[in-house]
């Protein structure tokens, strides 16, 4: 018992390091580009990591978490200090699983389908809300990962912007695994000139707020090449542990 609240007081130390360190580099990176550390939303990817340990960063001054799968996002629900952050969806959802979280998500940031649209269209209209959106572009252009090609994301714009019921926020990214950061930055400008291409087009129901790109090991690089949301998790909990691997 003892030495399992070290543990965990141990845990929670090393996230408040880390949390405190991640924000002086989100500044130093949103002040480098050109803008103020306020202009750049710092989200907590928050998968295998447990709500204590989540509220806690919270407490430190988080205010955005994102999971990626639905059955944990579920799970954990009714244990997240939602006061004081806001839950996001950011991983692969399946349409069939859609009506299990529009009620309890701000924005889904992984929308690659006209179908999928559609049902959370659905879903959003039978509870009178509307839900915000990000289109997932599959920048690296690799087989079997979600996200809509970089150039089919115009039609698939067009296709979803009248769709009552969703509001197309911004795009999210997640670029190729690589060691090389030049590579990784490459996918960001690329990212980056998309995002600036749309929002020159000024479409009726869609606005570019949001430019969702850059994890762990690269934030940094992906707020200098244009992203005003990272998505940061191991760099904050920690090395994931998964249960089921
Ligand atoms: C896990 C995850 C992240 C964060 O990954 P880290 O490398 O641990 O920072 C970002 N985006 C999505 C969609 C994720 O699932």
């Amino acid at each position: 018992m003892e030495s399992l609240s070290n543990e965990l007081s141990e845990k929670l130390k090393n996230v408040e390091y880390n949390y405190k360190a991640i924000e002086n580099n989100i500044n130093e990176a949103a002040v480098k580009s050109g803008r103020k550390r306020e202009d750049i939303i710092f989200l907590a990817a928050t998968k295998t990591v447990e709500p204590k340990v989540i509220n806690h960063a919270v407490s430190c001054g988080l205010k955005y978490i994102g999971e990626n799968k639905v059955q944990e996002l579920l799970s954990k629900y009714d244990e997240y200090d939602l006061e004081n952050c806001d839950l996001q969806f950011i991983g692969h959802l399946q349409t069939n699983k859609v009506r299990q979280i529009v009620d309890k998500v701000s924005l889904i940031q992984s929308v690659d389908s006209v179908k999928l649209a559609g049902e959370i269209a659905r879903q959003a209209k039978l509870r009178n809300k509307i839900m915000d959106i990000l289109v997932e572009v599959n920048i690296g252009k690799e087989a079997n990962k979600s996200g809509v090609l970089p150039e089919q994301l115009d039609e698939l714009l067009c296709s979803i912007k009248d769709i009552d019921g969703i509001s197309v926020k911004g795009l999210m990214a997640i670029p190729p695994i690589c060691d090389d950061k030049s590579l990784i930055c490459k996918y960001f400008e690329n990212m980056h000139r998309l995002f600036i291409d749309i929002s020159a087009k000024k479409l009726d129901n869609i606005s570019m707020d949001y430019l969702s790109m850059g994890m762990s090991d690269d934030y940094c690089e992906a707020i200098m090449f244009g992203a005003n949301m990272v998505r940061v998790g191991s760099a904050l909990f920690g090395k994931r542990i998964y249960a089921d691997r």
